[in-house]
């Protein structure tokens, strides 16, 4: 019954979280938040370096949005073809790769919203930028534990990603030795494989090619990759932030304004615009509008996780090499580049066709998904000292508001049914009072009485 929806998703949490589960996988405990300068110069990334300067030498200073796109994406030198930047060994680490409790919430998050669009028999659970598959792995764990909730449902996962060296490790992640590259490059579908469970795993280089059907989207630090546009304000008016060679040194790149408006700083500054300066990331403004218009046909819902402001921010371009800050122009293609995402943007692109919730901290969200109950379980469960720290440890690094607690947030997007007042069932007469609305996990405090 859906009313009792807010207790269902109470029994789910405790139905995977009252034992302890045979194998904890502990995982480092390091992000980028919390890095510091490098001590000394970077070596030059002379391959994609030459690739930009003479890309600019023939067309003139591009826009950031296309740096950052040749410099994180490239299919020959782009800095997401290498495959080891997560991780303790990397140039950062992120919350799935923290603690497995983090993505095991999600799968509570996901199974929830499926029961709550009234249990379809078919669920396509779609994520955008996997990096190692842990998070997806932490999912399809819980939704295995759930078999008998979703009774007969059928499960697919599909995986967007650009990265051919991150699609491998994902599907070995996933799949061990059971997945196939597809024979012809341009296949939509690249990579097939099925888990251990005999669930059906597909890669996708863009959103667009997973298949229609009810979806429920995960995407975790996939939006602080996306290219954006950076603009200034001038005396005379809105100009784009452009990357060019410095005259002075041929082999590094600098920022310019550019003289006069580009498309860009002519459609992309919303009239109005306050900040002195504003990125704008037009392609989260699509992906965000391929999400929305996904779930009002097939229904569904999207979980978009990271760190970001509600349209307050101004400069927060930034490059990440070996968990400490990197110059973003310095040696392109060996560090990571991001920034933080705009939610009030992307609540903008996805427009009126969808209910949008949040953002709402990391801290509020996990622990109205029960966090709490779960570090109870496991510390009660668990006698060895390390271990206990390393649980306290990433638990911390998880929800203290100094750490990743206040500065990830959850955003969700959902079908505009799904928030809808249940109708008063006929013949009821007694009741008095209207049904509320249902809770969705997460965005809403789930008592545990
Ligand atoms: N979600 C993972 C990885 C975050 S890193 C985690 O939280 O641990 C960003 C991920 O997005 C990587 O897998 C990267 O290869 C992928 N990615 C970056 N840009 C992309 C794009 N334009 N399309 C699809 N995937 C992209």
């Amino acid at each position: 019954m859906r009313a009792c929806f807010g207790v269902k998703t109470q029994l789910l949490i405790s139905r995977v979280f009252i034992h302890p589960p045979a194998a904890v996988r502990w995982r480092a405990a390091q992000t980028r938040l919390f890095c510091s300068p490098p001590a000394g110069e970077e070596k030059p990334g002379p391959s994609m370096l030459r690739h930009l300067t003479s890309k600019i030498k023939a067309t003139g200073p591009i826009p950031v949005a296309e740096y950052m796109r040749e410099v994180l994406t490239n299919p020959v030198t782009g800095y997401y073809v290498r495959n080891n930047m997560l991780g303790p060994d990397g140039d950062f680490i992120t919350s799935p790769e923290i603690s497995q409790i983090f993505g095991e919430l999600l799968g509570v998050w996901i199974i929830s919203e499926w029961m709550g669009a009234g249990g379809p028999k078919q669920l396509q659970l779609v994520e955008l930028g996997p990096g190692k598959g842990s998070l997806a792995a932490d999912v399809l764990r819980v939704l295995s534990q759930l078999r008998s909730v979703l009774g007969e449902a059928s499960v697919s996962l599909h995986l967007v990603e650009v990265s051919p060296a991150l699609s491998r490790l994902q599907a070995q992640n996933l799949t061990g030795n059971r997945s196939q590259e597809a024979d012809a490059e341009d296949e939509p579908v690249y990579r097939r494989g099925e888990t251990a469970a005999g669930l059906p795993v597909s890669w996708y280089r863009r959103l667009d090619d997973v298949p229609t059907g009810f979806s429920i989207f995960l995407a975790h630090e996939f939006f602080d990759a996306l290219p954006i546009h950076k603009f200034q304000r001038t005396q005379k008016g809105w100009r784009e932030v452009m990357v060019d060679i410095d005259p002075e040194k041929g082999d590094q790149l600098r920022f310019v304004v550019a003289p006069s408006p580009t498309l860009a700083s002519s459609t992309l500054v919303q009239a109005g615009e306050r900040r002195d300066h504003v990125e704008v990331c037009a392609e989260g403004g699509v992906v965000v509008q391929q999400l929305a218009r996904r779930i009002v046909e097939d229904g569904g819902a999207a979980l978009i996780a990271d760190y970001g402001h509600d349209g307050t921010k101004t400069d927060t371009f930034r490059g990440f090499k070996g968990h400490e800050l990197h110059d973003v122009l310095s040696s392109p293609g060996s560090a990571d580049l991001t920034t933080d995402v705009d939610f009030s943007y992307l609540r903008r692109m996805a427009g009126g066709g969808v209910a949008c919730l949040g953002p709402v901290s990391q801290r509020t969200f996990l622990k109205n998904m029960g966090i709490d109950s779960r570090m109870q379980v496991l510390l009660r469960n668990c006698s060895d000292e390390s271990t206990r720290k390393q649980l306290i440890g990433s638990y911390d690094m998880l929800t203290n508001p100094a750490k990743m607690g206040e500065r990830f947030h959850f955003f969700g997007l959902l079908h505009h049914s799904r928030l809808a007042k249940p109708k008063k069932p006929e013949g009821l007469k007694l009741e008095k009072k209207d049904p509320a609305p249902l809770p969705v996990a997460g965005f809403t405090e789930l008592r545990f009485s």
